[in-house]
This record gives structure tokens, sequence and C-alpha cells, in this order.
């Protein structure tokens, strides 16, 4: 293996800049060159390749977004897609990829490499935690905490006056970030996929907490499961209560990678390097109970049951403190 290409698709998440130094630079240590690859696969698509070394990553660590760009293609999803990505890999002599970006984006790579054989290594980074094969992926938590500072302010009117704030987070198919900032932010509900709701016990439940003198109500929805602008209405349709929907939308994505986030895609830049250089093709790599760990991509993009038990766990907790 000699040069190898990097690139960044899906949804942007902070700490996918740390990620590409990390691999850039690790990639450099071990001997190998490094091409960078614009706008994710759309840029493999169309050639758009550049030159990258140590110094093309430099003070990228603490900033959001990625240099790289990134897209989401509609045509890496068709076969003449993909074929015209590879022969921008054959072009530049490219032995191997490292895609950093989300489920999506690695059953693209497993696409290229069952038709091409193009070797490539995956670097969870969203901010849905969606994927099985890593505890967390890059920007995840960067995601909660960003959510979470938004909620806390939102918090000190909600204290000042009777009202119920529906505040909704990001998370299309993944309660992730719904569940740590409910917790976190000590939301008396969360509404979320894969959970049966009954948004009449949630009204019955506000009408008995406001007798009992309770004046003020955070709930949280996570954008998969309903928008907070209808459950607003509902909800103020039937407690008759002053209720203001918030949706806190793409602000979720941005900002710097909180230190967790940066170490986090440190290690799996690292790992993803050598992942190429021990002759993995078609994977992942992730840290599981702080272990390095390569899955398959064919696994990685399944739902994973250990993740789905912990959200049930902490949603508990949280309707247990929201007495
Ligand atoms: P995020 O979790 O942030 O949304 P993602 O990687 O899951 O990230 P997607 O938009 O689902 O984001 O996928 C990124 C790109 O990967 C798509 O735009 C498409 O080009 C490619 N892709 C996704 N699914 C497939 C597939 N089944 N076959 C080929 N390519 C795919």
């Amino acid at each position: 293996m000699k040069r190898i290409g990097i690139l960044t698709s899906g949804g942007d998440a902070p700490g996918m800049n740390a990620a590409i130094r990390s691999a850039v630079r690790c990639a450099i240590h071990s001997g190998l060159e490094v091409k960078g690859i614009m706008r994710g696969y759309e840029g493999l698509i169309h050639n758009e390749i550049i030159d990258m070394n140590a110094r093309s990553v430099s003070n990228i660590l603490s900033r959001g977004g990625t240099i790289l760009k990134t897209a989401r293609s509609e045509e890496f999803m068709t076969e003449g897609g993909r074929k015209k990505a590879f022969e921008t890999v054959k072009k530049n002599s490219l032995d191997g990829l490292i895609v950093i970006g989300g489920n999506g984006s690695f059953r693209g790579a497993h696409e290229l490499w069952k038709e091409f054989k193009v070797p490539s290594i995956g670097v969870p980074g969203t901010i849905d935690n969606d994927v099985f094969g890593s505890d967390y992926t890059i920007g995840a938590y960067t995601a909660v905490n960003t959510a979470l500072d938004a909620i806390d302010k939102i918090r000190d009117t909600v204290t000042s006056m009777e009202r119920i704030y529906v505040i909704e987070v990001m998370g299309r198919e993944e309660p992730f970030i719904a569940i740590r900032v409910g917790l976190a932010g000590g939301a008396e509900d969360v509404l979320f996929p894969y959970t049966e709701y009954n948004i009449d016990d949630m009204c019955d439940d506000i009408t008995a907490g406001r007798k009992k003198g309770k004046i003020s109500w955070i709930i949280i929805v996570s954008e998969g499961v309903a928008n907070a602008y209808d459950v607003a209405e509902i909800i103020k349709e039937k407690t008759q209560f002053s209720v203001r929907p918030v949706v806190l939308g793409h602000i979720q994505r941005g900002g710097s990678p909180e230190a967790f986030d940066r170490i986090l895609a440190s290690r799996l830049g690292h790992d993803a390097v050598q992942a190429l250089l021990n002759g993995y093709r078609d994977a992942m790599v992730g840290i599981i109970r702080d272990e390095s760990k390569i899955t398959p991509y064919e696994k990685a993009t399944t739902r994973d049951k250990r993740k789905v038990l912990l959200d049930e766990k902490l949603y508990k907790l949280t309707r247990i403190l929201a007495i």
C-alpha cells in the first residue's frame, strides 16, 4: 500500500476534522502518500482530488465541519456512479480509501468493495451514534452538549414563567441526542422512536402535576418521531397550558468538538490507517468498551441491541427523576 485517499460523507459532524488530521498524519508517519477527496462520493465521482501533507491539516483540530466538505450523492447510489468513482480511484492510483461518515456512507463503501474491489476502512463520524461496532461515533457527544447548552438557557425562561416548552432535537431514526439531553437537561419527558408513547397520558400527567403545584415542563422530541409544532399544538389543546415549540435544528451539528470527540477522532483516524496497512478491506474501525475494534461494513449497518437497552434505561431514569 503506497497511496490512500480520505473523504468525508453524509452529514457533517464535529470532530471530522480531527479524524482527517489524525488519518493524514498517521498515514504519513507510516510512509504513505495521502490524497484528499472533496465533497464525499460526489468528489470521488468527479475526480476532485487534492494533495495532502502534514501541514494541510494544521489548525483544524478544534474546528467543526470538515475541510474536505461533505455531500449526499444520488449518483453514487447507482452502479454507473460507482463505476465513475472507481475510475477516479484508478486514475489517482489510490490503493485504499478512508471513509469518514455514517452507516449510509459505509453501505456505499461496501458496494464499492463488492463491485470494484476498492479497499476501504470506515471511520464512524455522525451525530446520530447509530453505527454498530462503536460505542460512540465522532460528533455525537458534542451535539448533545450543544443541544444541552440551548436547553439550559431555555430553562431559565421555563422556571420564570408558567410554561411548557416542547424542544425538538436532531436524530432521524436514533434517539441518542434526545435521550441524553432529556436526562442531562432534567426534562420531564422525551418522545423518541422505537417506544410507544401516549400523548394523552402525558397530558394527564401535566394536568395532575399542575394540580400539585408544578408550573413548568420541558419535553424533548426527537425529530424522527414528531415535530415540535404538532406536539405543542396537541398539548395546548388538551391542557389549556401555554406551550412553546422550539426547534434546535442545525446548530446541533456545528461548533468546536469537545475533548471526548477529538480524542475519539484521533484514535479512530490512527486505527483506520493501521487497519488498511494490516490488510482489512471492507470494514469499519470503532471503540467498544475503550478498546479498538474492527467490524465488517455489513454488520456495522445493523442496529445495536446494547445501545437500545442503554437508551431504555436512561429514559426510565429520566422519568423517575422528573417527579
Ligand atoms: P449521517 O448519519 O450523518 O446521515 P450517512 O453516512 O448515514 O451520515 P447518508 O446520506 O445516509 O449519510 O449516506 C451518505 C452517502 O452514502 C449517500 O449520499 C450515498 O451517496 C451513499 N450511500 C448511502 N447508502 C448507499 C447505498 N445503499 N448504496 C450506495 N451508496 C450509498
